[in-house]
């Protein structure tokens, strides 16, 4: 049994890379230390423990979690520092060497800290193969922020052929819908009026429980305390008619979709082994613009995979330009240790990648213009967000506009009905 009085009045720092599902689960970890004793250092406080909660989903983010975790114990250099999250879970030797580091915990075992801060225990590594991560840990980010990061589902069956989530998080797994409205209605409590539906394949929902993503939102659509709901991802394959339909008449649902499309080629979709082609993609997107014209669409789309001919990314190209969305969000392939497409040929270079992700940049960016300027004249209902008095304020609209406002403490996680007149001066936003 541990003595918690070891824990009274240490304090401790969260560093989180990557992803929504990182920024919930440290939530969730700060929020169960703090409950044992371990309250969040104050800014320019010396840290006893240093909780950094990595990713690994390019080569850059390894990079990252290495000098992040450095600089760290340079800033906090007599704590006791723990590295967790999908780099400590992908690479757990490696994290161990890097200097400052004095425990590696596994995806399974983030939430086991407490255990291991027992001086008794020497441990230097605690990570689970991934094959027996069963567990699944919720997580509500909640704290000072405007919007709340509720997580529903983690670990992915897919395997697309690039990526390394599936070695990182285990296989697909989710709460019950019964405790995931309980976390919503707290967080509602809380004052969280927006939370952000967040996992690794959200859309596989039930996996684990018998239960649907429908069937979520459905139960989620009747929590009072909470305003509106949105979902962070969903693959499209995912993401059916029957739950657009739903989405179309909810109350608290917004009409804000993020779809992984990964690529316009139907060659290059079938090397990245997705399950679904560009005609099933462009009919679920025209069938979101039917039901809800006003949609914010963003849509991923990775350049430079293996096996990418410069004929195949025209084909992305020319099916992008043709397709009604509002933003793409723009990824590199990067070689990841382990994966299927390391073994596609040819190899796509540095100076190729970087000009194919310029152009589709190119056209995010026209696209988004295009989108912005079609709101103007709407009244939408904008949740502002915490600001710093004599700056700007901005908040988003149910259909993601960005809107700028001068700062009103009045308005502050406020929703509120504005109609949209213009641009903003650097034309990131829209004001009213
Ligand atoms: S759906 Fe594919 S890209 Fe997404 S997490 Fe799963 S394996 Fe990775």
């Amino acid at each position: 049994m541990i003595d918690r009085h070891i824990f009274e009045n240490k304090k401790a720092v969260y560093y989180t890379l990557g992803c929504k599902l990182n920024f919930a689960e440290t939530s969730s970890i700060c929020k169960y230390l703090s409950e044992n004793g371990i309250r969040k250092a104050l800014p320019g406080e010396k840290a006893d423990i240093c909780i950094v909660n990595t990713c690994s989903v390019t080569e850059l983010a390894d990079k990252k979690c290495r000098q992040a975790i450095r600089r760290i114990k340079k800033e906090h250099p007599d704590s006791f520092l723990i590295a967790t999250g999908c780099y400590a879970q992908l690479k757990p030797e490696e994290t161990s060497r890097i200097e400052g580091v004095d425990l590696v915990l596994g995806a399974n075992q983030k939430m086991d800290i407490l255990d291991f801060l027992d001086a008794k225990n020497e441990t230097k590594i605690a990570v689970l193969p991934v094959k027996d991560i069963k567990s699944f840990i919720p997580s509500c980010s909640g704290g000072d922020r405007t919007r709340h990061f509720l997580k529903v589902q983690d670990g992915c069956d897919y395997f697309c052929s690039y990526c390394t989530i599936p070695f990182a998080r285990g296989r697909s797994r989710n709460g019950s819908i019964a405790e995931l409205v309980k976390m919503a209605e707290e967080a509602g409590k809380t004052g969280g009026k927006e939370i952000v539906l967040t996992g690794v394949n959200i859309g596989d929902f039930g996996k684990t429980t018998g239960e649907t993503f429908i069937d979520l939102i459905k139960a989620l659509d009747k929590v009072e305390s909470v305003e509106r709901f949105r979902i962070s991802s969903i693959e499209p394959n995912l993401l059916t008619d029957e739950m657009l339909e739903f989405i179309a008449q909810s109350k608290r649902f917004t009409p804000h979709f993020h779809i992984p499309l990964q690529s316009g080629s139907d060659e290059v979709l079938k090397l990245m082994r997705r399950k679904y082609n560009t005609a099933f993609f462009s009919s679920k997107i025209n069938k979101i613009r039917q039901l809800m014209p006003e949609s914010f669409i963003g849509i991923d789309v990775i350049v430079g995979l293996r096996g990418e001919t410069a004929e195949y990314f025209n084909e992305t190209k020319l099916f992008l330009e043709t397709l009604p969305f509002s933003q793409l969000h723009v990824f590199t392939y990067s070689e990841r240790e382990g994966t299927a497409a390391l073994k596609i040929e040819p190899v796509v270079s540095p100076a190729e990648k970087q000009e194919r992700s310029r152009q589709l940049l190119e056209l995010s960016a026209n696209k988004l213009e295009y989108f912005y300027r079609s709101q103007i004249g709407f009244t939408r209902r904008v949740l502002f967000e915490h600001a710093k008095k004599g700056t700007k304020m901005y908040g988003f609209t149910e259909n993601y506009i960005k809107v700028e406002a001068n700062y009103n403490l009045n308005c502050i996680n406020k929703l509120i009905d504005v109609t949209l007149l213009n641009f903003n001066e650097d034309k990131t936003a829209l004001i009213f």
